[in-house]
């Protein structure tokens, strides 16, 4: 299998490589002014460097950025040749076409820059992004949140209610399907990219640092102006979507690499869970190959580390606090449901761990100390992880969460009336509501099912203050259901014991079953202007680079028996055979948002248009 992989990505680089270079950035990408990318060139073969010649606007590239290009003629060994220009920038706004040429073949892609108003239209960006998050999940925690009766909403989301709203649209380079790395790369970026990347367009390079880089807006508002920037999530922070301000990797678990990117950036706040990848493997706290102790370097550097919700607020509360680390648990922080009522997860082990609301309340405390503004990026991430596991329940009530922490950048907004708030998720979910379960009528999970006028309305206890019903094991539940699934056993009911593991790996004696792997080559495509779309390549070589010998053949999964009781509904899967879990979906997303700036935000957008209008709240393309 795996030899067999290895022959078809050589065939299908081989064919990216005869169809024509690759230009990076891509056909139609935007860039605001003064951002800085790597231009890249991939030109088929061994080419003389003599013979190659790369124009904008039929300037040579090396005259209009002000300097020579590197020129590699068998780059990684792989039989291309490369030519680099790096950490280059537009200087002004307009459509500037690019033409690279070896003498016989040539390509050409277009660029658009834009400027933003002199000056700044907001002094504060708060992005608050609720990872996965569909309108199934939306619907369901106002439904739970604030009730429903007749037909009617007992109140409103503080997400639903704000001035403006948009669709969004997540897809990548490489996929329909995008996940949380390069979803969130095209918010703080305004590149698209593929699959797994961050701060990078996919190219043929055999390291996973190694691919061109384009600037994230962290590193824009800090170079460009100063601003504070903070970083807050309940995930791991060197997870996707937190990264994502400060990466620039083809593959998102390079965890080690992401914390030390995180150093060099040094934001001002950064909080989240995580742990094990800022301290060195040995004595049992850490896993970091390098030896390194980063919370030991973030301190020497002048931050406060804090790993407990108590510690939390006493440091921001003070004063002269103004770069802070906290993390509060090894991986991800538990969710609400574990954390308020369940006591699952691994809350007897970190049972002192902030809600994100707390997180977000320290972040803006400490961030407003800042003379210059600041940028703060909130992920409530575990909406997307619990999707992924089939548990509706936990991701519905850590959407109720993250909508108390919509409240709560709300209200700063209001109060300072110079800060663009932002919400939105970086992909969705196939889920929807079809009906509720009914423990009174029937055994089987078909008949407890009641759809039309027989789902009537759940009947969850009225919400505590913070928005959260207390009891969730209810006789009447929601039917929330996931149109993508592995082979498991649903029972139609909360996972009292902790959160819900669908499947396992089959053993070693089952055989992986037939199947078209997600990590197979496709061939190269080719655009209405000729150039390459390389992703594929760039997709295959890394993951390739990326997996250890013997890795490709992943186990057949089979559904968790534990959970295939009588009454639970046994589901044959519709996705590949191998896959342990839930998947995201190419759906359009919802985006709401409010303050200073928030105006341009209608209709229909891509992703990297969220980038476009901070930036141009900011003044950062000037
Ligand atoms: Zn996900």
């Amino acid at each position: 299998m795996q030899s067999i992989l290895r022959a078809a990505c050589a065939l299908s680089m081989l064919a990216g490589t005869a169809a024509a270079q690759t230009i990076y950035p891509l056909d139609r990408a935007e860039m605001a002014v003064g951002a800085r990318f790597d231009l890249k060139v991939e030109f088929p073969g061994n080419t003389p460097p003599a013979d190659l010649k790369v124009t904008i606007n039929g300037e040579d590239a090396g005259k209009v950025f002000g300097r020579a290009p590197y020129i590699d003629t068998d780059e990684d060994g792989l039989g291309h040749t490369a030519y680099w220009i790096r950490g280059v920038e537009l200087p002004k706004a307009g459509r500037f076409a690019v033409v690279a040429t070896d003498g016989q073949r040539s390509a050409k892609v277009e660029w658009e820059a834009f400027a933003t108003p002199q000056g700044r239209i907001a002094r504060n960006v708060i992005l608050l992004i609720g990872d996965g998050m569909s309108i199934a999940h939306r619907t369901a925690a106002r439904m739970l949140s604030k009730g429903i009766r007749e037909g009617r909403y007992g109140g409103e989301l503080a997400m639903d209610d704000m001035p403006h709203m948009a669709l969004v649209s997540t897809s990548g380079t490489d996929s329909i399907v995008t996940d949380s790395a390069n979803a969130m790369s095209a918010y703080t970026t305004g590149h698209k990219s593929c699959v797994n990347a961050l701060g990078v367009y996919c190219a043929r390079n055999r390291s996973t640092l190694g691919h061109p880089n384009v600037e994230t807006i962290a590193e824009l508002a800090k170079r460009k102006l100063g601003l504070a920037v903070g970083v807050v999530t309940d995930a791991e922070i060197e997870d996707a979507t937190p990264a994502g301000m400060v990466a620039h990797t083809r593959r998102r678990s390079d965890y080690d690499d992401i914390v030390r990117m995180f150093y060099w950036l040094q934001p001002d706040v950064m909080l989240g869970g995580g742990s094990l990848n800022f301290r060195p493997s040995g004595d049992g706290r850490g896993k970091r190959k390098d030896g390194l102790d980063y919370i030991e370097k973030f301190q020497k550097a002048g931050y406060r580390f804090v790993d407990t919700a108590t510690g939390l607020a006493s440091a921001a509360g003070e004063d002269g606090t103004r770069k802070l680390l906290g993390l509060f648990n090894e991986k991800n922080i538990d969710g609400s449901l574990d954390r308020k009522f369940l006591k699952k997860g691994t809350v007897a082990k970190f049972p002192d761990q902030p809600d994100l609301t707390d997180m977000t309340r320290a972040a803006l405390e400490v961030l407003s100390r800042s003379e210059k503004g600041f940028l703060l990026m909130v992920e409530a991430g575990r909406i997307d992880k619990y999707s992924h596991s089939l548990d509706w329940e936990r991701a519905v009530y850590d959407t109720i969460m993250f909508d108390n922490t919509v409240a709560i950048a709300k209200a700063f907004a209001e109060k300072s009336g110079d800060t663009l708030v932002i919400v939105v998720p970086d992909h969705g979910h196939p889920v929807s509501i079809i009906g509720t379960y009914d423990d009174a009528k029937g055994e089987q999970l078909r008949d407890r099912l009641q759809t039309y006028a027989d789902a009537g309305f759940p009947n969850y206890p009225a919400a505590d203050r913070d928005g959260f019903p207390e009891k969730v094991d209810v006789s009447r539940r929601l039917a929330l259901v996931f149109a993508a699934y592995p082979d498991y056993c649903d029972p139609g009911r909360p996972y009292m014991e902790g959160e819900n593991e669908p499947t396992i790996a089959a053993p070693a004696a089952v055989q992986p079953a037939p199947q078209t792997s997600p990590d197979a080559p496709q061939p190269a495509a080719t655009t209405s202007t000729g150039a390459t779309l390389a992703p594929q390549q760039g997709a295959s070589s890394a993951r390739d680079a990326a997996k250890p010998a013997g890795e490709e053949e992943k186990p057949r999964a089979l559904a968790n028996e534990v959970y295939c009781k009588s009454g639970a509904a046994r589901k044959i899967g519709n996705l590949p055979f191998t896959a342990r879990s839930g998947v995201h979906a190419a759906d359009d997303v919802v985006l709401t948002a409010m303050g200073p700036g928030a105006e341009v935000l209608r209709g229909r957008v891509d992703n990297t248009f969220v980038f476009r209008a901070m930036a141009r709240a900011l003044g950062l393309g000037q």
